[in-house]
């Protein structure tokens, strides 16, 4: 077995374990980043799959996330704007198909009224809240005993405005069913991308692409760290004391002064920690779980959508997938639609053949777009579940009340062992962006007590 000895090792090359090996080595500390997989990137996979340059895991930016855009812009990288010319589409209760423009819906006129006082209200409580500290609220407690569906019920009995209001923070992005929730997670997913609004808001959040590939972010973070980069290294054990740290793996044993776990809190448990971590974290890390999406990729010979006027954005409650874009990469003469398929739909979607599937996926993509929809040229779901080292998608979130209960504990370090990852963000929560302020974060913190 190789033995190494670095002053820090990191778990885990993602965007979150790369930034921190990246600054790390600036502030003059040798680093060993041991990656499970075969490839760098974690949740940032672009692939070419039947000859169709797709993005499997994350891939927009949005105009807040300050930490992604300047690492995007350092690493000398372009962007593209996410085409959005002509109509939305809208399917309603009643199955019809509706087109509209702008960020509201084409709902009725009540219901439009009642969406607008109830988002103009969550504006309010989440502009209370900061990101990084919501367990801090003086209500935290209260809204984190109450899901995000009971909440949303409790103000009012227009069923349309409760199911377009609920999906924004859960079928869009914590992906877990709005009864599993509580309301103090959903306001921080919002507070985390700067408000409710900005969240609901697909040109906000979904506005930039990079020329590429997102996973070109950490490709090129560890291009940087050369033969630091240690791939098919799934770390088995760390033993752990106020010296230091030892990670082995199947093939080497490192040896550091402190270790940073950059991965999904949900994988903490396939490490074999001497001495186990303390009481807190055992407990803690027992309420956090993966959210669940099918990112869907359908491939045609042109983007025809685009000749009937529509932008591909699409949205629907009612909808199998429930929401959908055009997501045409940068110069492709073919035109690509992305759909999300959420949550239980997406556990129905698995008891089925992949045959059926596809068929219940495109059927739906054809509410949006018409028939034409039905036929791809090439046709991929994006299966984060069956992922070893990942377990589900977009990212973690507590069940109900651990945010309150656990969330002040979550970035705190075991002794020499600290902790990054998207999942444990404040800005930037379950992003990209979040991921890099992690990394960010971590390293400056072992820079301080190294220097201790
Ligand atoms: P990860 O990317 O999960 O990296 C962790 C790494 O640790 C992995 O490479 C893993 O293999 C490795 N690892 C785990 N355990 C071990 C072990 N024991 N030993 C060694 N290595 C280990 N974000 C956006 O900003 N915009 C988007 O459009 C967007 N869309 C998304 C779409 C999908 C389908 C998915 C899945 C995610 C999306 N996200 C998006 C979220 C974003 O991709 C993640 O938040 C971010 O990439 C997480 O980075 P990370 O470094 O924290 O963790």
């Amino acid at each position: 077995m190789a033995e190494i000895t670095r002053d820090v090792l990191i778990v885990g090359a993602g965007a979150a374990g790369l930034t921190a090996a990246n600054d790390l080595r600036k502030a003059g500390l040798s680093v060993a980043v041991l990656e499970a997989r075969d490839r760098v990137g974690g949740r940032l996979w672009t692939d070419v799959i039947d000859g169709a340059m797709l993005e499997l895991g994350g891939q927009w930016v949005s105009p807040d996330q300050d930490a992604l855009k300047d690492t995007i812009e350092e690493l000398g990288l372009e962007t593209y704007s996410r085409y959005r010319e002509g109509d939305s589409v809208y399917v309603g209760p009643d199955g019809q198909t509706h087109r509209f423009t702008g960020e509201m819906f084409p709902v009725s006129a009540e219901t439009e009224a009642v969406i607008a006082e109830i988002t103009e209200r969550l504006d309010a409580m989440v502009a209370e809240i900061d990101p990084d500290r919501p367990w801090a609220h003086a209500n935290a407690a209260e809204w984190d005993s109450v899901t995000w569906d009971a909440w949303l019920r409790a103000q009012t009995d227009d069923d349309e405005a409760v199911r377009n209001l609920a999906f924004a923070t859960g079928s869009a992005m914590l992906t877990k069913p709005t009864h599993s929730f509580s309301l103090l997670q959903s306001l921080l997913m919002a507070a985390s991308a700067g408000s409710y609004s900005n969240l609901v808001d697909a040109d906000f959040i979904l506005d930039k692409r990079v020329v590429g590939g997102l996973q070109k972010v950490p490709q090129l973070l560890a291009e940087r760290l050369g033969d630091d980069v240690y791939l098919n290294q799934p770390v088995r054990s760390l033993e752990w004391s106020a010296d230091g740290v030892t990670a082995t793996t199947d093939e080497l044993t490192v040896r550091a002064r402190f270790a940073i776990l950059a991965h999904a809190p949900v994988l903490y448990s396939r490490i074999a920690f001497v001495p186990p971590l303390p009481r807190r974290q055992h407990q803690m890390h027992q309420h956090i779980s993966m959210g669940f999406v099918i990112k869907v990729h359908a491939v045609y010979d042109r983007p025809f959508w685009r000749e009937q006027g529509l932008s591909g954005t699409a949205f629907s409650p009612y909808e199998l997938s429930h929401e959908a874009y055009d997501n045409t990469n940068h110069g492709d003469e073919r035109g690509t639609l992305v759909g999300f398929v959420s949550d239980q739909n997406a556990d129905d979607l698995f008891a089925l053949t992949a045959e059926e599937r596809k068929e219940r996926i495109l059927e739906s993509l054809s509410h949006y777009y018409g028939p034409e929809a039905k036929n791809p040229v090439v046709y991929y779901e994006s299966d984060w579940g069956t992922e070893e080292w990942t377990r589900g998608a977009y990212a973690a979130s507590f069940d109900m009340g651990g945010l309150h209960r656990y969330g002040a504990d979550l970035r705190s370090a075991v002794g020499p062992i600290h902790f990054a990852c998207s999942d444990l963000a404040g800005a930037g929560y379950q992003h990209v962006d979040g991921a890099i302020r992690m990394g960010h974060l971590v390293a400056s913190n072992i820079v301080e007590s190294s220097r201790a």
